[in-house]
């Protein structure tokens, strides 16, 4: 097939001493080979956590595995165990983040950090590697890679950091790239730079990037496909198209409302979508937007509402699509 990852009907909680938090609650997803898909919502939405438990990053305890199914490349990787996942880390899949200081060693050179990533899986001399470093800070934007390339972290600008971060993650040539927040802590510019190289990277390396954000807004030219999250569950999902030009969810409706649309002043006024999401600790038995929902049914309060699809690979859960219920307004697209 073409997908590379597939995840169905994911469930992980934390254990705390407070109790149990239900953090993701029956996530189903795929990526395909070389393609970009954005996972979008709020903080605290489970979007992370659904990345680092596909990794297994997250120590257990607290983290728990609870049920779910994850094929990577046709294998069945939901077992696998620690020494399974360090040969595919990096090699097979890598991860960047937010903050690079994550990922890089301050006290160690720039390029001895991915020259031991690439000698981590294969087996080349230093000077070789050090060249493929070289090569890799090209690749990433970084100009002159022949003196940075022995340089250390600190000596780097915020956006130095990041493409070095990214080259350390590209080392061993993955075939998916989970990218949490990437360039959420950059100014609009060097965001946009970053995103575009990885766009670039992504048809170079024909990598498969999954792009974690809270911000819509960046993912219209990037993602081919776009997963909106809302506690713990995926409420919709489809082309960047889709969610873009016929969002079905008012969940999506309240995002894009959110997002500033192109050529308008930076003093338009954006709405935000009011209330808090529910409590993971008691997660409800409906739909977890309902607090939020200016078209909440009665219906919605106690009964979960399935995934429908609504176009080819348009998914969204939604009460509201339901041929008993009554009509809305629908949702009037914005140019992105
Ligand atoms: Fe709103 Fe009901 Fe749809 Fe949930 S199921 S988003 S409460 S209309
Ligand atoms: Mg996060």
């Amino acid at each position: 097939s073409d997908k590379i990852l597939e995840v169905s009907d994911l469930e992980y909680s934390f254990d705390t001493y407070a109790g149990e938090v239900h953090a993701i609650r029956g996530v189903s997803f795929y990526v395909n080979r070389s393609e970009s898909l954005a996972i979008v919502g709020e903080s605290g939405c489970g979007k992370s956590v659904t990345v680092q438990s596909i990794m297994k990053l997250i120590p257990t305890p607290p983290g728990r595995f609870k049920r779910g199914k994850i094929i990577y490349c046709g294998s069945d990787i939901t077992d696998y165990d620690d020494r399974q996942m360090e040969k595919l880390r990096g090699k097979e899949m890598s991860m960047i983040f937010q903050d690079p200081m994550t990922s890089l060693n301050p006290t160690m050179r720039v390029g001895r950090q991915i020259s031991e990533g690439i000698r981590k899986h294969e087996k080349i001399s230093t000077g070789e590697a050090l060249a493929r470093s070289v090569e890799l800070l090209k690749e990433v934007g970084i100009s002159d890679p022949e003196r940075n390339v022995m340089r250390y972290p600190h000596m780097f600008s915020g956006g130095m950091r990041q493409r070095a971060m990214i080259a350390i993650a590209l080392a061993c040539n993955p075939k998916i790239l989970f990218a949490d927040e990437p360039t959420t802590s950059l100014d609009v510019t060097t965001q946009a730079q970053i995103l575009e190289m990885m766009n670039h990277l992504k048809r170079e390396f024909e990598m498969a990037i999954v792009l974690i954000t809270h911000n819509l807004g960046i993912v219209a030219r990037f993602a081919e496909r776009i997963s909106v999250m809302y506690a713990g569950k995926i409420v919709e999902s489809g082309s960047t198209d889709d969610i873009f030009y016929s969002p079905r969810h008012p969940y999506t409706w309240g995002l894009l409302n959110s997002v500033p649309a192109v050529g308008k002043k930076r003093t338009e006024k954006l709405s935000t979508i009011k209330g808090t999401p529910p409590d993971l600790f008691m997660p409800p038995a409906g739909c977890g937007f309902y607090d939020r929902c200016d078209y909440r049914m009665k219906v919605c309060k106690e009964n979960d509402p399935p995934a429908r699809e609504i176009g080819e690979g348009h998914f969204a859960s939604c009460w509201l699509l339901d041929n008993r219920a009554p009509g809305v307004t629908p949702y009037v697209a914005k140019r992105h």
